[in-house]
Order: C-alpha cells, then structure tokens, then sequence
C-alpha cells in the first residue's frame, strides 16, 4: 500500500534527515516509526503526503508514484493527525470534523450527518460536543476530534504524529486502545509516529526503528525486544 524506494531527504539548510529508506508497508497494516527525536520520522511521514518532497527515489501509494499525484488530491486521501491536534480555533467541533467533506463540496447536511456519525465513533456524543470550539475541550478530546477529522472522507491511509504525546499517560493509554479498537474494524493503513517505545508495543504493529535517517530494523515488537 505504501512503498519507499531508496528515499533520501536533505533539507535546503544541508541538513539530511533520511538516507536511502527502503520500506513498504501492506494494506490494513499499522506500522510504527520509532526512536529518538532527529532521526527521521516525521519527515518520512511528511513525505507520504507531498508536505516534504524527498530529494531522491520515489514513494509509492496504492500502487501510484506520489510525485504524479496533485498534493491537494494526496491530502484529501490521507487522513493526518497531529500531536495537539491542529484544529481551527474559531471552528466548531462539527465543522472542524466535516472540513475534508467541505473541501469536497458535499452538501451541508451531508457532511454534518458524516460529522456526527465520526464523534460517535471516536466516543465524543456529538449533541454534547459537537457545538463546542477546541479550546472547551480537554487535550484527550481535541485529539479525538483530530483522529474523527482525519476519518471525515474515509481515507484509505491515516499518517498520525505522536497523536496521543501531548496527554497524560492514563488519558493515553485509553486513546491508545480506542484507537486499536476502531483499527480493527476499519482497517486502514496505518504509519503512526511515536519516540515512546511502550506506545509502539502497545499499539502492536511492525516497529520501523529508525536511527539517523534510517530504518535499522522492521519487524514486531516481539522479534525486535525478544519475546518474553
Ligand atoms: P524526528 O521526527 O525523528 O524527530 P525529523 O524528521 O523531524 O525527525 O528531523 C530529522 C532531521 O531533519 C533533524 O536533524 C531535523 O533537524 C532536520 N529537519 C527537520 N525538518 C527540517 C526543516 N524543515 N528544515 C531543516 N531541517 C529539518
Ligand atoms: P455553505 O452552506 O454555504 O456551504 P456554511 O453555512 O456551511 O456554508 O458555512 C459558512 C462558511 O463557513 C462557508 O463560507 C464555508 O466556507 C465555511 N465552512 C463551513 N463548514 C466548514 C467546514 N466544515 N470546514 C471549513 N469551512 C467550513
């Protein structure tokens, strides 16, 4: 579903922040990119969306050279999370769920019907929530009206940065299982950012570690910690 080929990425400043990155991920799949903070991982994530273009060799989504594909078009196929979220301040809960199908030009109701089935499905009653602007909600609900945002159009490839860092762990550790609950039943290709390496066992999916601009290992948690 998602391949690298030989992706290198040096930033303007000189700066490379990938070398050579071969890897491929299979559809349904949630693979995690860890390790420390510098060493790579955001920039890969960023690069599946065109936010960051590599330098050399080609990415791969459904079967497509990214590079051929309109970033607009790439974006609104990918659903992205970020760590606080990133959700317009002066926009709605409901409105800042629906702005992908807004994007798309779907009809108001359409998108709101869509707007409040997703609260639902993140956990967030929308008749509660869905009126309320970001900053009447907790860390922990912002960061679920930034995954339901991200599942708006029904993307068949979801790119999540450190999505629950920003919480505290008890808050984490419940969006963590929400979120391996709600994978399990959509099934989407998963690449999700994380320098906590308890977060990647948990999740459970292949861990990518990454170290200086490279992917040194790529297999499950059990095979990469030894199994207990
Ligand atoms: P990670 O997500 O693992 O913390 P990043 O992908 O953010 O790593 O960064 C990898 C390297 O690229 C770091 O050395 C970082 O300083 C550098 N880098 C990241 N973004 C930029 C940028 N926009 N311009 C210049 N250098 C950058
Ligand atoms: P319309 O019914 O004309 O589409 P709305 O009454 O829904 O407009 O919204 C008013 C304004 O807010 C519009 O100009 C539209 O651009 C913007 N807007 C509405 N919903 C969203 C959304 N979900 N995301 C981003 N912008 C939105």
């Amino acid at each position: 579903m998602i391949r690298f080929e030989n992706v290198t990425k040096r930033y303007p400043n000189g700066a490379l922040a990938v070398e050579g990155l071969s890897f491929e991920v299979s559809e349904g799949e949630l693979v995690t990119l860890v390790g420390p903070s510098g060493c790579g991982k955001t920039t890969t994530l960023k690069m599946v969306n065109r936010l960051v273009e590599p330098t050399s060799g080609s990415i791969f989504v459904d079967g497509r050279d990214i590079s051929t594909v309109e970033p607009v078009d790439l974006r609104l196929r990918i659903g992205y999370v970020i760590q606080q979220a990133g959700l317009f301040p002066h926009r709605t809960v409901l409105d800042n769920t629906a702005t992908v199908p807004h994007l798309l030009g779907w009809p108001k109701a359409k998108r709101r019907e869509r707007a409040r089935e997703l609260l639902d499905l993140v956990g967030l009653d929308p008749s509660v929530f869905g009126g309320r602007y970001p900053d009447q909600l907790s860390g922990g609900q912002r960061q679920r009206v930034g995954v339901a945002r991200a599942l708006a159009a029904d993307p068949p490839v979801l790119l999540m940065d450190e999505p629950f860092g920003a919480v505290d762990p008890v808050v984490r550790e419940r969006l963590q299982t929400e979120f391996l609950r709600l994978h399990s039943t959509l099934g989407k290709t998963v690449l999700f950012v994380t320098h906590d390496i308890e977060e990647a066992v948990r999740l459970g999916g292949r861990m990518a570690v990454f170290g200086e601009g490279r992917v040194e290992q790529l297999d499950s948690p059990a095979q990469i910690l030894g199994a207990p």
